[in-house]
Formats: structure tokens, sequence, C-alpha cells
């Protein structure tokens, strides 16, 4: 077999990727792909890039054997990557450190993104602050409403939050802002994307900062549990986690890849967000891929429990390991992800985010159908903290 070397020139990965953006982001495209080709065969890029993700993001984070539970289950063994243990509590800032140390070497002292529940508005807010550049987040309005503590928490990171009021006021008008933005400033301005979607080099560029997920899995599982492990299974909203531990591991054929999206409140009553099970091929955020489109190509609002699930595509990369057959793709529900939030916090004092959680969901239903030596190696993604008023509503609870 040929070593895995997708996406072409063009961002190709298979019929999906590429680009598709207005004629004055061509240039910008063209900018952005030079200097990545450039710096990340960089000794001086790579070694600032590996001290950042030491010294300031926390890694490497352990792989950890949930024993306890897994003696539970009475099959497989379940094993967590720990990214709930990085600076600001998730897997976000590997991509944010990656992008905005790009961003300085093309001297843009101006960042953009845009975000739906806030977590990678709060990633990209903290690495500005670090670099000192500034730094503009636009969110649907609706969404920094539901979301208020995270507003708070990019203000106090010293980043100017603006309020989307057009369309349903959500992620996918969000992002048609920060595209409009970049347009109109896109000689001083760098747009973070945060997670594996956008036009090329977005997906095959953050896959690639998060690559360092799996990269540390490649040695740790065979020093700590022995071995690879048979299963990695990881939840899916654009993407960024998942291929960010699935990468390193396609070339190994014996690892079998599982990405869970959010079946919300069950696949066949359209309340999900589910673009790989049950999404239809279009172009969405400059590349094409599988998204959530009503028969005339609307985007439809997506659904889940987890806002961080809430993305109304996925990475193009995804769409073609699915099609290929490399990578599986299944649904967890809210009360799947739910009921394994609850269990995590109890069985192994670990209050899992609840994006994590569909993952951690699925490996639960896998591991008592397998022989006690099989390992699963579960990505989780981020921390719960955040997600603790959405768990105590409910359980109908008031904080
Ligand atoms: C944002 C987020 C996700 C979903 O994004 P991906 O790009 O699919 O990884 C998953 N888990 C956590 C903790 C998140 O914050």
């Amino acid at each position: 077999m040929k070593p895995y070397s997708l996406p072409d020139d063009q961002g190709h990965f298979g019929q999906y990727g590429g680009s598709f953006v207005s004629e004055t982001l061509v240039h910008a495209l063209d900018e952005l792909k030079r200097a990545y080709e450039k710096y990340r065969n960089d000794p001086d890029f790579q070694n600032e890039f590996a001290y950042e993700l030491k010294h300031f993001v926390g890694r490497p984070s352990p792989v950890y054997h949930a024993r306890r539970w897994s003696e539970r289950l009475g099959g497989a063994q379940i094993w967590f990557k720990r990214e709930d243990l990085n600076h600001t509590g998730a897997h976000k800032i590997n991509n944010c450190i990656g992008q905005i140390l790009l961003a300085k070497r093309m001297g843009k002292p101006r960042i953009i993104a845009e975000t739906g529940a806030g977590q990678h508005g709060v990633a990209t807010a903290t690495v500005a602050a670090r670099y000192g550049l500034e730094c503009v987040v636009y969110m649907g309005s609706e969404d920094t409403r539901r979301q208020a503590s995270n507003v708070y928490r990019m203000k106090l990171l010293g980043a100017t939050v603006v309020p989307v009021d057009s369309g349903s006021r959500t992620l996918k008008d969000a992002l048609n802002e920060a595209m409009r933005d970049w347009v109109t400033n896109v000689e001083n301005t760098f747009y973070i994307i945060g997670t594996v979607a956008g036009p090329h080099p977005y997906p095959a560029m953050v896959r690639d900062f998060q690559a360092v997920i799996g990269n540390e899995c490649l040695e740790q599982m065979p020093a700590e549990a022995g071995r690879q492990p048979d299963y990695v299974v990881a939840a899916v909203g654009g993407g960024s986690n998942a291929m960010g531990i699935f990468h390193p591991y396609i070339d190994h054929e014996n690892v079998q890849l599982i990405g869970v999206e959010a079946a919300g409140e069950g696949l066949d009553t359209g309340r999900h967000a589910a673009s790989l099970n049950a999404g239809a091929v279009g172009v969405l955020h400059g590349n094409r891929t599988y998204i959530m489109q009503d028969e005339n190509g609307q985007i439809i609002e997506t659904h889940s429990v987890s806002a961080g699930l809430d993305y109304p595509g996925v990475g193009p990369e995804h769409a073609w390991l699915k099609d290929c057959g490399r990578a599986q793709y299944v649904g967890v529900t809210d009360e799947e992800a739910l009921q394994a939030f609850h269990d995590c916090c109890r069985t192994e004092g670990i209050m899992p985010a609840l994006e994590s959680s569909h993952a951690i969901a699925h490996a639960v239903r896998l591991a008592p159908t397998l022989p006690k030596d099989k390992i699963i190696l579960v990505n989780l993604s981020g921390r719960g903290d955040k997600d603790m008023h959405t768990v105590a509503e409910r359980s109908g609870i008031s904080l």
C-alpha cells in the first residue's frame, strides 16, 4: 500500500475539499499555502511550535487506562487520550498555536475567527493575548446570549466579540461574516479557522497541527499499554480532534478508526448534527463535503446537546475516509452522551466535555462486545466544566 499522502496540490481528498472562494481570497489563500509549505519544514518554526505546546499548553497529554470502567463493562480495555488536561481545557489550542505562529511570520497583526459555542473563540483570544495581536471574534447573537460566559472570557483576554444579527444568528452566519471581514481586510488579517474545514490549505494545515495528538499516542500506547490500540474513537463536529488522532494511524491498517457524530434527538427526527450519517454532498465554508441541507440546498439548523458538535458540515477528509471505508462514522444521541458523561464522572473521576462524551458513549457500547485483550483508545477532546449548566438543566437542577 502507498503511504497516505492526501490532499493533492489543489486540496482535494477525492471529490471533496478544494477551494470555493471569491476571487479576492484566491491570492490570500495562495499566500497562506506558500507560507505553510515553507514553515512546516522549517526547524525554527517546528521548534517554536513544540516549545509552546510543551510550556504553554502543557503537552504531552497522558494516555490513561479507564481500568475500573473497563472491568465493569467486562470487555475490551478503554483508554483515554487526555486532551482535557490542556491549557484552556481542550484540543483546540494546539491548532491555534500553530496558526498564530504562522500569522506572526507572515507579518499579519490582526487575527479574526468565528465561533459557535465560543470554545474556538476562547482558544483564539488566548493565543492572540499570548502574542500581543489584535483579535476580533464573530459570533451569532443567539450564541452570544446562550454562551455569555465564553463571551466574557474572550473579552477578559482582550478580544473584541462582534455579535452577528443576520440569518438564524448562529455559527453559519458568523462564518459568513468572518469570510466577509477577511475579504475586506485581507492585507493585514489572518483568519484562524478552528476545525479541519474551510478552503485549502486549512483542512490539511489544521490536521497537521492537531496530529500531535495521534503522534503522541503512537509512542505512548506501546509504552503504557504494550501495543497500539485496536480501535481509535473520536467525536466529530467539524472533525479536528478526530483527524488529529486518526491521521498518524491511517497507515496502520489493523487499527479501526471510528468517528462519532451527534445524533441529537435521533437520526430519524431531523434534529441532529450528523452530516456524514444523514447529510448530503454540497459546498460550505469554501469546500465540498457532506453538509446538513434541505432539498433547496439551504443549510439547516443543527441540533446537539453539545454546542461544540453543532457544525452544519464536516471536514472534507472525513468525507473521503468515509467513502473509501478507511474510517467508519456512527451516531450517538443526546441521551446516550449524557449517560456517558455521568458514568464517566462517577466511575473514573473525570468530567468529560459533552462532545467527548459522545465518543466515550460509543466506546462503552463497543467494549462489552469485544474480548478483554482488545484496546479502544478514545480521544477525550476536552473537559466538561463548561457543560455543567447544560447537564444541570437537563437534570432539572438550577445552579
Ligand atoms: C470544538 C470541540 C469539539 C468539536 O470540534 P472538532 O473540530 O470536531 O474536534 C470536540 N470536543 C471539544 C472538547 C470541543 O471543544
